[in-house]
C-alpha cells in the first residue's frame, strides 16, 4: 500500500539524505518530529444560533533558525499528520531560501464553502484566541494557505490586537495592503514558481523563453503549453502569469469539481469571471470537460499542481507526460510516484523550492512591519527574483555536482542549514 501520510513521506526523504549529511541517529530523530504542537477546540456560534465546535491545530516543527513560519488551512479533510508534514516542509522551505525563520503550519477542520462570512469571521477569531499565547512575532507567525485569505488574516490580526491591547502588524502575514500587508504578496507564490520554471528552462536547454520579471517588455506568445491543477489563489495567478510572464498557453485548468480543456488556450481572467458567477471552472463555455485525473495526464510542456497534497501517486505517475513538473502546491507528489517520474526523465521542481515565493514575500512583509516601512511592488519583486534564482541555482548546482535528484538536493541544502543552527544553539 502506497504511503499517503505526508509526515511519513518527509521522514523517508530525511533518511535519503542522512548518510550524505552524516546525521547521527539523535539528530535524525529530532528532525523527524515536530518540536511543539497545540490542539484546540473552537466553539463557534453559527448563524442559526447553534454552537458548533471545530478542531484546530498549530504545529511548530522546528525553530532552530528563527521564529516558526507557515500558513493556516481551513479544510474539511484536515489531519494532524498532514499539518505536521506541511510544517516540516515549511522548515525546509525557509532554510532553503535562507530566511531567518523556522517552520510551522496550522489547520482547522471545517468547510468554508458552506459557511457564511459571519461564521468564518467568528471561526477565525476563535482560532486566534485559542492560539494567541502560542504564537507571536518572535515565536510563530501564521499566514494564508488553502481556503484562507487576506481577510481571514485581517480578522486574526485584529483579534490578536483586541487581546493584547496593541496593534502588532508583524504577528501575521498575508494581510491586506491597507493593514500592513506587502505589495506583491497576493501573487508571490505563483510568481516565484514561474521564476523557478524560468531558471529550469535555462538549465534544461530552454523549452521556452520566460522574460525577466522586472522587464516591461511585451511577451511574445510561444508554443509552450501548461496545465494547472487547482484554481485558488496560487492556481489562478499561476495561470494568469503563464501568459503574462512567459507567453505560455494554458490549455487546461481545474478546481475541486472538475477540469476544463481547450488546446487553443484558455483565458484565466474570463475563467475566473465564470467561476465567480457559478462557483466553479466547470461548464466554462468554449472548453471541453475533462476530469482532474485526465488533466494531470495531458501531454503538455509544464504541469503545475497548485492544490492539495498527494495528487501524483504510484497509480498515475506512469501516465504523466509533462516535461516539467512544477510543484506550486505543497507535497503533491508521493515518494513512490517521484521515482517513476524520475525514471521517465521528467524534471521536477520540488515544492519547497518552487513555491517559496509566498513565504519569501511574507518575510519581506515582516521586515516592512518591523521597520514601519512600505516598499513598492517593483522592489518586492526584484528581491523575490533574486532569492528564487539563488535557491534554484544552489539546488541545480548540487544536482550537477553530486548526481542526486532535485528534491534530494533541496533537502540536503535545507537540512544542513537547520542542523548547523541546532549545533550552534547547542541542541545537538
Ligand atoms: N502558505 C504558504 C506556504 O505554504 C506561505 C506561508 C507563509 O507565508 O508563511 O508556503
Amino acid at each position: 500500500m502506497e504511503e499517503m501520510n505526508l509526515l511519513e513521506t518527509v521522514r523517508k526523504q530525511i533518511c535519503t539524505c542522512s548518510v550524505d549529511l552524516r546525521l547521527t541517529p539523535n539528530v535524525e530523530e529530532l528532525l523527524k518530529k515536530p518540536m511543539h504542537e497545540l490542539h484546540v477546540s473552537l466553539p463557534v456560534r453559527m448563524d442559526d444560533g447553534t454552537i458548533q465546535t471545530f478542531q484546530g491545530f498549530r504545529v511548530q516543527y522546528n525553530n532552530a533558525r528563527g521564529p516558526a513560519k507557515g500558513g493556516i488551512r481551513f479544510h474539511p479533510d484536515e489531519t494532524i499528520n498532514t499539518i505536521r508534514g506541511l510544517a516540516a516542509i515549511m522548515t525546509w522551505k525557509c532554510a532553503l531560501h535562507d530566511l531567518p525563520l523556522g517552520g510551522a503550519k496550522g489547520g482547522v477542520i471545517c468547510n468554508p464553502k458552506v459557511m457564511s462570512q459571519g461564521e468564518l469571521e467568528r471561526l477565525s477569531r476563535a482560532y486566534m484566541k485559542a492560539i494567541c499565547r502560542f504564537i507571536g512575532p518572535g515565536r510563530d507567525i501564521p499566514a494564508p494557505d488553502v481556503y484562507t485569505n487576506p481577510q481571514v488574516m485581517a480578522w486574526m490580526m485584529d483579534e490578536y490586537a483586541s487581546i493584547t491591547g496593541y496593534t502588532e502588524f508583524g504577528v501575521i502575514t498575508g494581510k491586506p495592503v491597507t493593514l500592513g500587508g506587502s505589495e506583491g504578496r497576493d501573487d508571490a507564490t505563483a510568481r516565484g514558481g514561474w521564476i523557478a520554471i524560468r531558471e529550469a528552462g535555462k538549465h534544461l536547454g530552454v523549452y521556452f523563453a520566460i522574460r525577466e520579471t522586472a522587464s516591461a517588455m511585451e511577451m511574445p506568445v510561444t508554443n509552450t503549453t501548461v496545465a494547472v491543477q487547482g484554481f485558488g489563489n496560487v492556481g489562478y495567478h499561476a495561470a494568469r502569469l503563464a501568459g503574462e510572464l512567459a507567453g505560455c498557453r494554458v490549455v487546461a485548468l481545474s478546481d475541486s469539481r472538475g477540469a476544463i480543456y481547450n488546446p487553443e488556450g484558455l483565458d484565466p481572467h474570463s475563467v475566473m469571471e465564470h467561476k465567480k458567477k457559478t462557483g466553479s471552472v466547470t461548464g466554462y463555455p468554449g472548453a471541453s470537460a475533462i476530469t482532474n485525473e485526465e488533466l494531470l495526464e495531458l501531454e503538455v510542456d509544464i504541469l503545475i499542481p497548485a492544490a492539495l497534497e498527494n495528487v501524483i501517486t504510484a497509480k498515475n505517475a506512469h501516465h504523466i507526460r509533462a516535461k516539467i513538473l512544477a510543484e506550486f502546491a505543497n507535497g503533491p507528489t508521493t515518494r513512490e510516484a517521484e521515482d517513476i517520474l524520475s525514471e521517465n526523465g521528467i524534471h521536477i521542481i520540488p515544492d519547497f523550492l518552487c513555491n517559496g515565493g509566498g513565504v519569501i514575500v511574507s518575510y519581506y512583509e515582516m521586515v516592512q512591519n518591523f521597520t514601519m516601512d512600505h516598499w513598492p511592488a517593483t522592489e518586492v519583486r526584484r528581491r523575490l527574483d533574486e532569492r528564487m534564482t539563488a535557491a534554484y541555482t544552489a539546488v541545480y548546482t548540487m544536482v550537477r555536482t553530486h548526481g542526486v535528484p532535485m528534491r534530494q538536493a533541496a533537502y540536503t541544502i535545507a537540512l544542513e542549514r537547520v542542523v548547523r543552527a541546532m549545533e550552534d544553539r547547542g541542541w545537538v
